[in-house]
């Protein structure tokens, strides 16, 4: 019978698996293993090293070398020091929309009222309600099955009592229609291109309604930010993620609306938020 290996040694071995797969393949390879012992990555890595590798890690490598994303093999990702529950019928919660909650709450620290549009798994509107101990919110999504995401999450991390999620498709008229007035809207809308090639992990795991846009992924500015206005106080904060190249076209699009449009960077430093304030009049 062949000797099953430390954890140690099977995390060197998936990592070198993952290699092709996986620009995190060493990380990916903790996240797994960590997952088959039942433990947290920091106490793998403090105390279980030396430990028989579990035999369930195996299937867990091969589900990743078939380019599932890590989360949906976990069933969490970590947004912001906090834990999603993440299904493939929401968006993975990325790095780069870390800075658009930085964003929003540098641009709006008092706010009260926050509306998020296209929630998903609720990473940042659940974020932003467990930042702001004052404020309350509502996030509305098109999809049934993303509101269960998170409204689970809004419960396992106590913030039901300040999180109303409900459907809201802003392809239909009258979609923003007794919504109320805000002091911070933020949106992750779709604004991906329908020509992008995407990375097989993103095309064939996560949901194409979250992510695609029209011809140049700004369908979805093109609805929302026109009725932003109406979504804010006097005074109130819109706070948009954007892709990379896109905010030049949005700001123009804001321009439109009566905003003027700051762009906030990724950890990368690449544009990723757009903060609209309302002209002064
Ligand atoms: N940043 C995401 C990606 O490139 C896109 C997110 C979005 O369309 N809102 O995978």
């Amino acid at each position: 019978m062949k000797r099953r290996g430390s954890v140690s040694e099977a995390i060197r071995e998936a990592a070198q698996r993952l290699a092709a797969t996986s620009d995190t393949a060493r990380l990916d390879a903790e996240l797994l293993m960590a997952h088959a012992l039942g433990v947290s990555r920091s106490d793998m890595l403090l105390r279980c090293m030396a430990d028989p590798a579990p035999a369930a890690f195996a299937a867990l490598v091969e589900r990743r070398a078939g380019h599932e994303p890590v989360a949906h093999i976990l069933g969490s990702q970590e947004f912001f020091g906090r834990p999603f529950a993440v299904t493939p019928n929401v968006l993975i919660p990325r790095g780069d929309s870390e800075s658009v909650v930085e964003a929003a709450l540098a641009a709006a620290p008092g706010a009260r009222r926050v509306l998020d549009l296209g929630t998903g798994s609720g990473a940042l509107l659940l974020t932003l309600l467990a930042e702001l101990p004052e404020a309350s919110g509502v996030g509305i999504d098109a999809s049934a099955p993303a509101l269960q995401v998170a409204q689970a999450n809004a419960e396992a991390l106590g913030l039901a009592g300040r999180a109303d999620l409900r459907p809201g498709d802003w392809t239909m008229p009258g979609w923003a229609d007794g919504l109320g007035r805000f002091d911070l809207v933020i949106a992750n809308p779709p604004y991906v291109e329908d020509d992008a090639e995407l990375s097989p992990d993103v095309r064939d795991h996560e949901p194409a309604g979250a992510l695609f846009a029209g011809p140049e992924g700004l369908d979805d500015y093109r609805v929302l930010v026109p009725r932003l206005p109406a979504l804010l106080v006097p005074g109130g904060v819109a706070v948009l993620e954007i892709g990379h190249r896109q905010a030049r076209a949005v700001s123009e699009i804001a321009a439109q609306a009566s905003f003027v449009a700051s762009v906030h960077p990724d950890l990368a430093g690449r544009d990723r938020a757009l903060v609209l304030r309302q002209k002064a009049w």
